[in-house]
């Protein structure tokens, strides 16, 4: 399948979003420049002693797009494709996420490029400390605020926010969101991304008339977010007839058993191979006969070829950047409904800005409470960017960047800066 000719870059993607908006709200071009490149972005070597005793030097990288809201937020990724383009445009990304959702932060976002499966836990640990130390002076909870991503988790948080208290001889709990419960982490957070995403559908298939009732569902990624969305559209009463990871697919147009699929993917390191269920191609899968389509996986799964193949309703970008433009324009011209990631995906950050006021207050709030807070600020997310649809008769993803381009701008002329 021939990509060529379409923009896989993700920060002339990010760029090229902002500008849209820009220019269709007939804002100042200045608006533009301000958002078009991150306000600061890290390079730094992290050494880390390795088992065998050698020493290994690994590049991590940290991107602070905007502060003009408040401080900046977004995930730690340890992958080995992580690259300055990708850090920089999920800067972005995270900025929009938050503007969309009125969280009162701007957007960050930081990776290490490594090989996780090449790493023990020890190893990640201390890979994870040294990130910390090489990245201090430009964080703290007022300043910029790391969480969990692809291959990081509250394990890997916990030892961050560890390695603060040891830098500064203070505990600092809202440094780090998605930390541990013990170290003030909060209740509900680890399934923030995959439940907002699941409100979200809920939402739109009731404007589109889909009863969720039986409705069957594809979900591309099996990790934090794609586990938590399984689980939460299964709940609302949707049929999940296939998953897939890295390594593989499970179909089974009868509906998978979660719990049996956890069990497997836990077991086997892939949902691959599931007893009762189809191996699937990532191509099977794409075009798969199914009412909604979840990407919960990397960036750019989704390019026209694929599209063209796309048969659900409801796309729902849990991961970021998931569809390219090309695919998103083909998608919106053969009527699919595409929820974008930086609404479809924002319930983690959102979960996380509730820790971090938590541990501001030192005060912790009942999951119940969390759930229904989310489900407040999704729903009314949501509500705003359908109601901009109509109004600008346009996508939704259009909508959500019309929505945190104006937001954004508003902030921006607040502090006089245009
Ligand atoms: P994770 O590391 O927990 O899981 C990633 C999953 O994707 C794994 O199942 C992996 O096998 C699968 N995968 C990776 N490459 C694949 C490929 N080429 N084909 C099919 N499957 C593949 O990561 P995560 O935290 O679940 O993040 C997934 C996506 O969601 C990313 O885009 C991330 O940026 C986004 N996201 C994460 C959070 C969060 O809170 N963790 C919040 C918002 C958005």
């Amino acid at each position: 399948m021939s990509t060529s000719l379409e923009t896989l870059n993700p920060f002339r993607i990010a760029q090229d979003q902002i500008a849209g908006a820009v220019e269709r709200l007939g804002l100042p071009s200045s608006v533009y420049e301000f958002l078009k490149e991150p306000q600061r972005v890290f390079s730094v070597s992290i050494p880390v002693r390795m088992d065998d005793g050698r020493l290994q030097t690994f590049v991590g990288l940290r991107a602070q797009h905007t502060d003009v809201i408040g401080p900046t937020k977004g995930g730690v990724r340890f992958h080995p494709a992580v690259d300055l383009d990708e850090v920089k445009a999920l800067s972005i990304w995270m900025t929009f996420k938050c503007a969309v959702l009125g969280l009162p932060y701007g957007g960050a976002k930081g990776g290490v490029i490594c090989d996780p499966q090449l790493l023990s836990a020890k190893e990640m640990e201390r890979l994870a400390r040294g990130y910390i130390r090489a990245i201090d002076p430009v964080i703290g909870p007022d300043i910029d605020i790391p969480a969990p991503d692809i291959n990081t988790n509250s394990r890997l948080m916990g030892y961050m926010l560890d390695e603060y208290r040891s830098l500064h001889g203070r505990n600092a709990p809202g440094v780090v969101t998605g930390k541990p419960l013990e170290l003030g982490g909060s209740r509900g957070r680890i399934s923030a991304t995959g439940r907002g995403c699941a409100i979200v559908v809920r939402e739109a298939a009731d404007r589109i008339g889909l009863s969720l009732k039986g409705a069957r569902v594809a979900v591309q990624g099996f990790g934090n977010v794609g586990s938590h969305v399984v689980r939460s559209l299964q709940a609302l009463g949707c049929k999940v007839v296939a998953v897939a990871d890295i390594r593989g697919g499970a179909y089974n147009p009868d509906g998978l058993d979660i719990d049996e699929l956890a069990r497997h993917a836990a077991e086997h390191g892939s949902v691959a191979g599931m007893p009762g269920t189809e191996n699937i191609t990532p191509e099977q899968f794409f075009s798969l006969d199914v009412e909604i389509l979840v990407p919960a996986a990397l960036e750019n799964q989704i390019t026209a070829p694929v599209a063209a193949q796309i048969r659900a309703q409801i796309v729902a970008e849990a991961a970021n950047g998931p569809t390219t433009p090309r695919a998103a324009a083909l998608l919106a011209a053969r009527g699919v409904l595409v929820i974008p990631d930086i609404l479809a995906s924002a319930g983690g950050v959102t979960v996380s800005y509730f820790e971090w006021v938590q541990n501001t207050m030192n005060f912790y709030w009942p999951e119940e409470e969390v759930h229904e807070k989310l489900e407040r600020m999704m729903v009314s997310a949501f509500n705003e960017i359908w109601a901009m649809r109509g109004e600008h008769v346009t996508t939704l993803r259009d909508a959500a960047y019309l929505a945190g381009v104006r937001r954004l701008a508003a902030a921006m002329s607040a502090r006089g800066w245009i």
